[in-house]
C-alpha cells in the first residue's frame, strides 16, 4: 500500500484528504474505498504473487492498483464508462479494464484464484462463484445498504469477517 500513491486516484480538489483513512467521492455517486477496507478485502484473498485475480467495481482504480502489486494478472470490470476510462489511464498496462456488468464476471479469462468485489450485494453472484478456480477465494460485502459483512467464499464454504459499508453492486440482470 505504500507503493501505490492514493493521491493519484482521488479527484484533484480532494488531494488534501487523499491519505485520510476514509472513503471519498469520485463522482457518478461512487466512492474510492477506505484504505483499511481495501487492505482487509485484499488480505482476505491470501495472495502469494502468482495469481490471476478479478476485481469487480474498478471505480477509481485504486484497489486494482493494489492488487497489481500482489498478483501476476489483474482483470477489473466497471459498469460506468467514464470511471473505467479514467482508471484505465491511471493503471499500469498489465491491468486489464473492461466496461460491463461485473455480476457476470469476465468469463474469457476465468478461472480466477481470487475475486474481489468492492460493492455490496444481497447474495454472491452465481457467475462469480462459477469463475473461481479450485481453492479460489471470492471476497464480497453481503447485506443491506449501509451495513454489510465482508464474506469470503472458498470451495463451497463461507466465512464472515468484518462489518463494512459499500455502495451497491448494481446488476443489469
Ligand atoms: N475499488 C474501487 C471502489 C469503487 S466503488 C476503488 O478502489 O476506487 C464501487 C464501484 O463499483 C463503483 O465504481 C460502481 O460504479 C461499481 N459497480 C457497481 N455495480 C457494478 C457492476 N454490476 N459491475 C461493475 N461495476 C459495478
Amino acid at each position: 500500500m505504500r507503493r501505490v500513491d492514493r493521491a493519484r486516484f482521488v479527484p484533484g480538489e480532494l488531494a488534501a484528504r487523499a491519505y485520510d483513512d476514509a472513503a471519498l467521492p469520485i463522482g457518478h455517486e461512487q466512492t474510492i474505498s477506505q484504505p483499511t477496507m481495501v487492505a482487509l478485502l485484499v488480505d482476505a484473498l491470501e495472495l502469494d504473487g502468482d495469481e490471476r485475480v478479478l476485481d469487480i467495481g474498478t471505480g477509481s482504480g485504486y484497489q486494482a492498483a493494489i492488487l497489481a502489486e500482489l498478483a501476476s494478472e489483474v482483470y477489473t470490470v466497471e459498469r460506468i464508462v467514464a470511471l473505467a476510462e479514467q482508471a484505465r489511464a491511471r493503471l499500469p498496462r498489465s491491468v486489464h479494464v473492461k466496461v460491463g456488468d461485473g455480476t457476470q464476471g469476465w468469463p474469457e479469462h476465468a478461472p480466477y484464484d481470487g475475486i474481489a468485489v468492492a460493492a455490496a450485494a444481497t447474495e454472491p453472484p452465481p457467475a462469480l462463484l462459477e469463475q473461481l478456480a479450485p481453492g479460489g477465494r471470492l471476497v464480497i460485502p453481503i447485506g443491506p445498504p449501509r451495513q454489510q459483512i465482508l464474506h469470503v467464499f472458498r470451495d463451497g464454504t463461507v466465512t464472515k469477517t468484518v462489518p463494512c459499508r459499500f455502495v451497491p453492486l448494481v446488476s443489469d440482470h
